[in-house]
């Protein structure tokens, strides 16, 4: 095989690394140290987590909770764990509604007609077969709606345009995202009859971004879409020329509470050898949006921590502390799986040592940070140490949290590490078609494979309470 100048790069400072830091006070013992030089070697060449997402896109693809694909892929995750030689491999079941996706259709019909490329937000309900016809009244942002008179919006389509912004840290989603989690409903209080707005996405393709809305009031419920980035633009030029712009929208999506669906979590653990009931937990989601293969939401996630767990299997004995692979099971639609393993794991939460998810980004690590108590801070800098040659810095502000699935269970007091990659292209791609497997840049889901099997070898092997005192 030949080496990337990613891998020899790694293999010689990470060499320096577990070398240089051989102070007394090392928390890895000598022996540990050379363990860990050697599964860095391995986890920097393996293209395993890369063979795992390839896998999960081609043997299944599309896996929104409840359907046939969210189905296949519940029994791809347990059958992978059993031939990665996991110890134990479980499903807990995760129930929700049922949500069909059905068609968009969208149009300006004046001042002048053009068809428009959009797709139903998560859990919209639909508009019926005859579609609705309206004028459009625009908001730049949802605060702008949220302190509109009722009037202006009455009977009204509603337009919210506000751009995400692209950002290395993707913190850009979070101030786009409260539109089309909540627009609607604001839209519908006062007394809108639907709801439209700019994708929450940073690519200028024609694709429109899907991603959960929620209704507050069961009682008004109006249809709701995103509209690809041109598209927005387009609609904005129109209503430039101060003419009324009448849209029209039929969705054919169904929303049936009454039906029940079944997902699940996906559970696999490498057991520990003398302190088993210690659980280092690392997450993702194996749901994914019905659009595209999910490969970058999540399937990065699912590889990169299935790959950790094989890797760190693979050694002649198994870490001190058991580390549990947890797949979410339909975070997308509100990190249901999460919730469920809150209610099933009360019990052994203050077992779970420390907890780290993927579920952002589709370049290198460039930072970590932790959220654990002091005592335990020389224990992250010595990681910091050995993760420093993979690239990644070190930041101490210790107020690190899990991300999506992992932030809940890391708001109980679970403590966390949260890796950060670039982002910068993440949000092109997110819940759109285009979220493929040629997305996937296998040097960066190396390097990121690598990170994570260095943080969950050395918190399975450390001596040391990473928990804040109560
Ligand atoms: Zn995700
Ligand atoms: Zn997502």
């Amino acid at each position: 095989m030949i080496k990337t100048a990613f891998q020899t790069s790694v293999l010689l400072l990470t060499t320096l690394a577990t070398t240089v830091f051989a102070s007394e006070s090392s928390v890895l013992t000598k022996a540990q140290r050379a363990e860990l030089q050697q599964l860095t070697t391995t986890a920097s060449t393996s293209d395993l987590s890369y063979q795992i997402v390839e896998s999960l896109t081609t043997e299944v693809g599309a896996r929104m909770i409840g359907t046939e694909g969210d189905k296949r892929a519940i029994k791809w995750a347990v059958d992978k764990m059993n031939a990665l030689g996991f110890d134990k491999v479980w499903t807990e079941e995760v129930a929700h509604f049922q949500w069909i996706r059905g068609d968009v259709e969208a149009k300006i019909t004046a001042p002048f007609p053009q068809p428009i490329k959009a797709i139903a937000l998560g859990e919209s309900v639909g508009t019926g077969e005859q579609g609705i016809e309206a004028d459009v009244v625009h908001f730049a942002t949802l605060a702008d709606l949220e302190a509109a008179d009722a009037t202006r919006v009455d009977g009204k389509i509603v337009f919210v345009s506000y751009r995400m912004e692209r950002l290395k840290t993707g913190r850009g989603y979070g101030k786009a995202v409260g539109a089309r989690v909540r627009g609607a409903s604001v839209a519908a209080e006062k007394g809108a009859v639907g709801f439209i707005m700019r994708s929450v996405g940073t690519a200028n393709n024609r694709l429109a971004h899907t991603g959960i809305t929620r209704y507050q009031n069961d009682e008004r419920r109006i249809p709701a879409v995103a509209l690809s980035n041109p598209d927005a633009d387009l609609l904005i030029n129109q209503l430039k020329r101060n003419k009324p712009v009448r849209f029209f929208l039929k969705v054919t999506a169904m929303r049936n509470e009454v039906v029940t669906v079944k997902g699940a979590n996906v559970i696999g653990e490498i057991t520990g050898s003398q302190w088993p009931e210690q659980i280092v937990a690392l997450g993702a989601h194996l749901d994914s949006w019905d659009v595209g293969t999910g490969a970058i939401d999540d399937g990065l996630g699912v590889g990169m921590v299935m790959a950790t767990a094989a890797h760190i299997g693979q050694l002649d004995k198994r870490p001190k502390r058991t580390i549990r692979v947890i797949l979410f099971a339909g975070e997308e639609v509100g990190l249901l799986g999460a919730k469920q393993y809150l209610i099933d794991h009360q019990a052994t939460l203050k077992d779970h040592v420390i907890a780290a998810e993927w579920d952002f980004g589709l370049g290198k690590i460039y930072s970590m940070q932790a959220n654990v108590a002091e005592p335990a801070i020389p224990a992250i800098d010595e990681l910091a140490s050995y993760l420093a040659p993979l690239g990644v810095a070190y930041n101490t502000a210790n107020q690190g949290r899990g991300q999506s699935d992992m932030g809940l269970i890391t708001d109980q007091g679970v403590p966390a590490m949260n890796f950060t990659p670039d982002g910068l292209r993440y949000f092109d791609i997110h819940h759109t078609e285009n979220d493929t497997l040629d997305k996937v840049v296998p040097e960066d889901l190396q390097q990121n494979t690598a990170v994570y099997t260095i943080f969950a070898y050395f918190a399975a092997q450390a001596d040391v309470e990473f928990r804040k005192a109560n």
